[in-house]
């Protein structure tokens, strides 16, 4: 979809300096949850654009973002201002390592990259599938949601900022499944070398980097 102003639903607090953005679904917008879009923001007076991911389980009349806000960005604090009936131009749906119905989905996710493993689990149970997950981030958020996956069968487990993934993600990968890995790159070094230590080859992980 090329850019094109879209109207916002609603604004949420999900947890600490963080927000979830619902944005209304236009015509011919086909995405899943884990593909992302470019939001384009005039920030005193210069176009500014920023990735984020989708973290709802489908777009069928609205889709859903997740924000992490740190107070000094550029753009993400402007993100949680926005309030219901406020336009944002958005473009995409982009990026290749999205949910497509696997069977099992082993979801590892650092900071703001919850929501997308969010979304993917909450699809995959809606579709009969399984899901594992691992989020890693000092002060978690989406709690309701991750609340309602482990009441739902999914393993969930969160772990401090400092802590080490090796265990966590030996135990979520022991069922097999396809493996989704999303959040900044210092997340992702770890992830994959935990991958490795568990014995799962990293590189058939679909991967995203946000920075
Ligand atoms: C493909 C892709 C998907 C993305 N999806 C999401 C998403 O779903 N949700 C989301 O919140 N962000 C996502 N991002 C990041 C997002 O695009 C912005 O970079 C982020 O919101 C910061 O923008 P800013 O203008 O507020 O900060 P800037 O002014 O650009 O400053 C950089 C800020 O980025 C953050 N940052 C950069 N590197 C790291 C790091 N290693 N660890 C922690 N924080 C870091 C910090 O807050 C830092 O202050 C994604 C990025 C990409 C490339």
């Amino acid at each position: 979809m090329d850019e094109r102003s879209l109207s916002v639903v609603a604004v949420r607090s999900v947890g600490p300096d963080s927000v979830a953005i619902d944005i209304e679904t236009p015509d011919e917008f086909d995405a899943q949850p884990g593909q992302f879009v470019k939001l384009t923001l005039t920030v005193d007076g210069e176009d500014e654009s920023r990735f984020y991911t989708i973290s709802s389980p489908d777009v069928a009349d609205e889709f859903e973002i997740t924000v992490g806000i740190d107070p000094d960005g550029d753009v993400a604090p402007h993100l949680a201002d926005l309030e219901a009936g406020d336009e944002v131009r958005v473009s995409g749906p982009f990026g290749s390592d999205y949910y497509e119905g696997e069977s099992r989905a082993v979801l590892l996710a650092g900071g703001p990259g919850i929501g997308p493993a969010i979304g993917i689990a909450e699809r995959a149970l809606q579709e009969g599938n399984e899901a594992a997950l691992v989020y890693r981030d000092d002060d978690p958020i989406h709690e309701e949601r991750l609340d309602a996956l482990e009441a739902d069968g999914v393993f969930v487990t969160v772990l401090d900022e400092d802590a080490d993934l090796t265990d966590a993600v030996a135990e979520a990968t022991d069922g097999g499944g396809q493996v989704f890995v999303y959040g900044f790159a210092d997340f992702l070094d770890d992830a994959m070398a935990a991958l490795e230590a568990a014995g799962v080859d990293s590189d058939e992980a679909k991967v995203e980097n946000f920075g």
